[in-house]
């Protein structure tokens, strides 16, 4: 399960709203992309769905339970940071496993559930290694990776791929698209990347200065974008 409803969700810091009041739901299952400008608020939802911001006012609900006030270890949600927030001096075992270890998991579910991760990644030949030892692609799906094996309700994605060099960009953009279809858990993914969000999403949230110009599949703001600010900033379809 995976449903996330936000109600009249804003967001203020101090005397400036960065995100007037917002409705937004993303189904059970979907790919949803948060695309826009650099500082159009797409980081801040994406905190505020995941905990990590306290909303100003309005209402998160995922799967009907009222998680406005959850904090973000209890939202059943996992975020993808990008692969540099690995521990370096740990293992991709250790690396993958953290999350489990903190929650308190016993040794044999964290081993049954990083191998289940490592087999749908492709790092089973990879856990005694360190990141250091690992391609930038290998890193990426380990910190992925941390996120499957705490079998989140919705991955939420921040510009995951912002720090690879293009050609694997174009490879992990494949790979997160397949794992998509593997898991059919929900994702959200910000990106300032118009083909990302083309390629990648089931539904595109298009944001300007933290309020959505509009939502549609790739095709539908092809096809009948609302305004000149989302012609211009979708591409062409895939
Ligand atoms: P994006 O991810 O789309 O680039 P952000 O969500 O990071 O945009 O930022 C949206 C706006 O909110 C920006 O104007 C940014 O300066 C502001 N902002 C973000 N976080 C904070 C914060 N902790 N304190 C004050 N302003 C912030
Ligand atoms: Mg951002």
């Amino acid at each position: 399960m995976g449903r996330i409803t936000l109600d009249k969700v804003r967001k203020a810091f101090g005397d400036v709203e960065v995100i007037p009041p917002l409705d937004l739901t993303i189904e059970d299952g979907e790919f949803v992309v948060f695309v826009g400008p650099s500082g159009c608020g797409k980081s801040t939802l994406l905190r505020l769905i995941a905990g990590l911001e306290d909303v100003s006012g309005g209402e998160i609900r995922i799967d009907g339970q009222d998680a406005t006030m959850v904090p973000p270890a209890k939202r059943g949600l996992a975020m993808v940071f990008q692969s540099y927030a690995l521990y370096p001096h740990m293992s991709v075992r250790k690396n993958i496993a953290f999350p489990l270890r903190m929650a308190g998991l016993d040794a044999a579910e964290q081993e049954r559930r990083v191998k289940a991760a490592a087999d749908v990644l492709n790092l089973t030949d990879y856990l005694d290694r360190r990141p250091g030892q690992l391609s930038g692609g290998q890193r990426q799906r380990v910190a992925i990776g941390r996120a499957i094996v705490r079998e989140p309700a919705a991955f939420l994605f921040d510009e995951p791929l912002s720090n690879l060099d293009a050609a694997l960009r174009v490879g992990m953009r494949l790979e997160i698209s397949e794992l998509h279809k593997r898991l059919k858990t929900t994702m959200i993914y910000v990106t300032h990347d118009q083909v990302e969000a083309m390629t990648m999403a089931d539904k595109i949230v298009v944001l300007r200065a933290g309020h959505i110009e509009q939502v549609g599949s790739p095709l539908e703001l092809y096809r009948a974008p609302r305004n000149l600010f989302v012609a211009g900033f979708i591409g062409s379809p895939k």
